[in-house]
């Protein structure tokens, strides 16, 4: 959930140049644009020369001195770096002068299925805010409404939600919403005057689905954002038949190194002000107009744990059309990355995001899902040599926590995860004849 940190307060210089910035720089021309990102880069590859063990030794290995970057172009001398790389050398990436930052350490296995502990700094905290909020604002949103946080969540909330009064924000679990209790979860949108809602797109088309049956008409919201799951073809169909607004769909990393936020007229425009999006082709050549590739992802902020040309492992569509909304970002179509499958529970739901799953245990460095059979499911597990005799039973705790006691839960320790199609890595796969509905 998105809230003010009293940390953010902190900053409201950087807050208030952050945000007036974004309005205009979301109009700039493309070049521009690229002098902005160029301005941010240079800046950012002077501290990883000086201060980041992991550039510091790439750039000696490679034989480059910092006057071999002299251009956004110059980007590319740098090798593609991966998650798995990552994980191996993570310490490397953190800056010499680390502390500075106020970093925070977050947990995330992303849609890749290895957990990795990724730090957020204050000025990536200021640039994430101020780029969700122009997000925000692309619908009119005004910062103090009240809004609702919708996922496929364990909360820990003995009422079966949670209100942040910090930043008027409610937080519903679609996991224990059903037509027996419906009437409460309008109640409360209503006492709370919610006016957007965000979250994962499967819990918020769940949502409308039971209180559309239920008759609830006076609890409609004025702006929709989905988030950290591919918004499927149907799922935005039924959100905006019942809730009469455009879905807006917000693709980001717990990395804070690429930001692709949905305007209502359908584009997906890349902030160039947040990271560096580069397409490139498994090959490792760039993607051309029309043409899919992985992003890869360089980002212009976090100082503290800086990524540069991450491969996020997730597919995009290059365009170099320009967006009928006016907005100069550039656009990429077909996120693909991130459609998993989902997982029949032991009471019959349908559910999704189980990433959380991972966030705990140490020692995990890949995992895959998959059901066969209503009661059962398969855990692959690719360990790391933090791998402890209590990960796997700790991970099994929590699966059953989602999923019911009655889930027969089976862990494989293999030495890669089994099912892979076309390259494109699914964290969830369903193998079973019943289908979620449509
Ligand atoms: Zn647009």
């Amino acid at each position: 959930m998105i809230e003010f940190k009293i940390r953010d307060f902190l900053y409201p210089r950087r807050l208030i140049y952050w945000r007036w910035l974004l309005s205009r720089s979301q109009y700039y021309s493309r070049e521009r644009l690229q002098t902005l990102q160029w301005r941010l880069f240079s800046k950012m590859l002077d501290h990883c020369f000086e201060n980041v063990p992991h550039y510091r030794e790439l750039f000696r290995k490679h034989g480059l001195d910092r006057a071999d970057f002299s251009g956004l172009d110059d980007l590319s001398k740098i090798p593609i770096l991966s998650k798995d790389y990552l994980l191996e050398h993570h310490d490397e990436f953190k800056a010499d002068n680390f502390t500075e930052f106020h970093p925070k350490a977050i947990h995330t296995s992303g849609t890749t299925g290895s957990p990795l502990t990724v730090y957020w700094d204050s000025d990536s905290n200021v640039v994430e805010f101020t780029s969700i909020w122009r997000h925000f604002s692309w619908l009119g949103y005004r910062l103090g409404e009240p809004f609702l946080d919708i996922r496929s969540v364990i909360l820990d909330a003995a009422e079966g939600y949670k209100w942040n009064y910090k930043c008027r924000g409610l937080e519903f679990s679609s996991d224990i919403i059903d037509e027996s209790n419906i009437r409460r979860y309008a109640d409360l949108l209503r006492k709370y005057r919610v006016k957007l809602w965000r979250g994962h797109p499967a819990a918020i088309s769940a949502f409308c689905h039971i209180l559309a049956e239920a008759g609830i008409e006076d609890v409609k919201p004025k702006y929709v954002f989905t988030a950290s799951e591919a918004v499927l073809d149907h799922q935005r169909k039924s959100i905006e038949d019942w809730t009469g607004v455009p879905v807006c769909d917000n693709y980001g990393l717990k990395e804070h190194n690429v930001l692709i936020t949905q305007c209502p007229q359908g584009g997906y425009h890349v902030a160039m002000e947040y990271g560096i999006v580069e397409i490139v082709k498994d090959d490792g050549t760039p993607a051309g107009p029309g043409e899919e590739g992985r992003i890869v992802a360089t980002g212009l902020h976090n100082k503290a744990f800086p990524l540069l040309r991450y491969d996020t492992m997730d597919y995009a569509t290059r365009s170099d059309a320009y967006c009928p909304c006016g907005r100069t970002l550039p656009l990429v179509e077909n996120l693909t990355g991130r459609i998993d499958d989902r997982v029949l529970t032991a009471d019959g739901r349908w559910v999704s995001g189980l990433h959380f799953a991972f966030f705990l245990p140490k020692g995990i460095r890949r995992a895959q899902l998959l059901q066969k059979e209503e009661l059962g499911l398969d855990v692959y597990l690719v360990p790391n040599r933090e791998f402890a005799e209590d990960t796997a039973k700790l991970l099994t705790a929590d699966l059953k926590k989602k999923l019911g006691d009655a889930m027969e839960i089976r862990i494989h320790m293999v030495e890669e995860v089994p099912y892979r199609s076309c390259g494109k890595f699914k964290f969830v796969i369903n193998q079973m004849d019943k289908k979620p509905p449509k």
